[in-house]
């Protein structure tokens, strides 16, 4: 079937509200555009899993920092709505950063678990996040929405948004998709010059190597962490943002335990590229 695109949020409502009207659940995938397969891969659990399956593109102005990439972010419209289509989405929603974020005076803020990581890296980024994911779970009414473990940090505060505010839809974490050689997709992988698209494998690279140092016996998050830390400096347009292991309140961890979460940043060139893996799921690259 034809994906249908909406443009506003009166013409959003109406077509979640006469799905509803149906009896129809609704799945719903938020993105930022210039889709690849780790994007693919959310659209399809959930079209699987419910009867309609809806889609927003938005480059979210108040999820960027001052000096960060929002002007630059890939916009492909086209290109996107052929593989949301290709998928089985029902519609994507894109709408004007106008009509969402003009005259705004109301924002969610999430206390604690953004105190580390992306969050004190990138300040009011999950403000932002957090502000436009609650305004499209009241837009669009969904029954199920799908996060990504690739942004980890994200998904734990989304989850908890939703319990804090008692938003009624299930969080459905999808895994990470690579490409591969291991490199997380990334709609930023795009901006990688060829020399630097190889650099980048350092990121999964040095956390596959500490993985396996975790399961060879080494607790220590120290340890771990120096490991990542001399593998990335090796590389000469690798910049570290943060190496963390943490557990699920986003808290530093000394020893490292089942759920605890190793989480970097890093800047390849220009590119800031983010990876993790949680302690105790299978590594598959
Ligand atoms: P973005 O368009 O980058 O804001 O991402 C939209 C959603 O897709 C988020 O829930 C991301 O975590 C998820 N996502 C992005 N890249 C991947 C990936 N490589 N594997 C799985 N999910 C991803």
């Amino acid at each position: 079937m034809k994906v249908k695109l909406i443009e506003t949020i009166e013409e959003m409502r109406a077509f979640s509200k006469n799905a509803k009207s149906k009896n129809l659940s609704i799945g719903y995938v938020p993105t930022m555009g210039a889709l690849h397969d780790g994007h693919v891969s959310l659209m399809k659990k959930a079209v699987e899993q419910n009867d309609i399956a809806v889609m927003t593109i938005f480059v979210n102005p108040i999820q960027f920092g001052p000096n960060e990439d929002y002007n630059k972010y890939p916009r492909t419209l086209e290109a996107d709505l052929e593989k949301a289509e290709a998928a089985g989405i029902s519609a994507v929603f894109f709408p004007s950063a106008t009509e969402l974020t003009a005259n705004l005076y109301s924002y969610i803020d999430i206390n604690e678990l953004q105190n580390n990581l992306c969050g004190t890296k990138r300040p009011g980024h999950f403000r932002g996040v957090c502000t436009i994911v609650g305004k499209f779970f009241n837009i669009i009414q969904p029954d199920n929405a799908y996060f990504g473990k690739k942004d980890i940090q994200q998904l734990y505060i989304i989850k908890q948004m939703v319990k804090d505010l008692n938003f009624d839809v299930k969080i459905i974490p999808c895994d990470i998709v690579r490409e591969d050689d291991g490199l997380a997709m990334s709609s930023r992988n795009r901006y990688l010059s060829e020399s630097e698209r190889k650099d980048a494998l350092v990121l999964s690279q040095s956390l596959k190597k500490a993985v396996t140092l975790h399961q060879q016996g080494e607790k220590s998050s120290q340890v771990l962490i120096n490991s990542i830390r001399q593998e990335i400096e090796k590389i000469s347009s690798a910049k570290i943002d943060y190496v963390s292991i943490v557990n699920e309140q986003m808290q530093d961890v000394c020893t490292v335990e089942n759920k605890n979460i190793i989480a970097l940043a890093v800047y390849i060139g220009n590119t800031r590229l983010i990876d993790n893996h949680i302690i105790g799921e299978t590594l598959c690259f």
